[in-house]
């Protein structure tokens, strides 16, 4: 078969346009479904593991946002990355000693749960030169396995972090628990997207609730009817992950 790339088989590149296509008519289907408008949401390709040439390839076809988890794997991709049009988020756990390896790369951190981190992305932020927009993410099924504050803790750790000056809570982050039946994590979503809700109607100092970051492959059409604006799609896009 006809390879483009050294690896890549050509047919994984026409996966991702057939995929890419059907993800973002079942968006606008979902948000057709809730009364709002697909311009709205913001339809993020979760890219660990996948290649640069195939995120590159997605970037090409209208991709504006990626999430990587990992931050060394985002900085091994990031000289070869398209960012000129695309925004790079860290979503996935970060720790307080690999902030300053992303500060100034990345245009969000999804993924600040402690007062801790906040606090060193302040730090280096507030040497660079520049505000960090975050995400705080909440561990809303609080699985012991998980990151994120939970619910409860999440308005305390929000007034804490308000009164750094160089860092900008923008919104909300969660993965729900693993369900096998989506009525049960339509509860989880659901519970996010109060907890978001009545966050918001605190008009708290300092913090804007403008992004509700959840969903992923298997539920971002459910988490499109609970508001998510951000939905975080890689299997769905790029194919199963190979982790070897
Ligand atoms: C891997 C990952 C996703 C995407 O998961 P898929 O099921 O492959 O779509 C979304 N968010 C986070 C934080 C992830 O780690």
């Amino acid at each position: 078969m006809e390879r483009l790339y050294d690896e890549i088989p050509k047919e994984r590149f026409l996966d991702v346009e057939e995929n890419y296509k059907v993800i973002c008519e079942n968006i606008n289907e979902a948000c057709y479904k809730a009364g709002r408008d697909p311009k709205d949401i913001i339809f993020m390709a979760v890219t660990k593991t996948v290649p640069v040439e195939l995120i590159n390839h997605a970037i090409d076809l209208g991709i504006t946002h990626i999430g990587e988890n990992r931050v060394q794997e985002l900085l091994s991709k990031y000289d070869r990355l398209k960012l000129d049009n695309c925004q790079a988020h860290i979503i996935g756990h970060l720790q307080t000693n690999k902030v300053g390896k992303v500060i100034g790369k990345v245009s969000m951190i999804q993924s600040v749960d402690s007062e801790k981190v906040a606090e060193e992305i302040d730090r280096l932020s507030e040497k660079a030169g520049i505000v960090t927009d975050v995400l705080v993410e909440v561990n809303i099924g609080q699985e012991e396995s998980k990151s994120g504050i939970s619910a409860e803790k999440t308005v305390e750790l929000l007034e804490k972090i308000s009164k750094l000056k160089s860092i900008k809570v923008k919104g909300l982050m969660t993965i729900p628990p693993f369900c096998d039946k989506m009525e049960d994590t339509m509860v989880f979503l659901s519970n996010m997207q109060k907890l978001f809700v009545d966050i918001s109607a605190k008009n708290m100092d300092n913090i804007s609730m403008q992004y509700l970051s959840m969903g992923m492959s298997s539920d971002y059409k459910e988490a499109i009817a609970c508001g998510a604006n951000i939905v975080r799609i890689g299997t769905a896009l790029f194919g199963a992950r190979n982790y070897k």
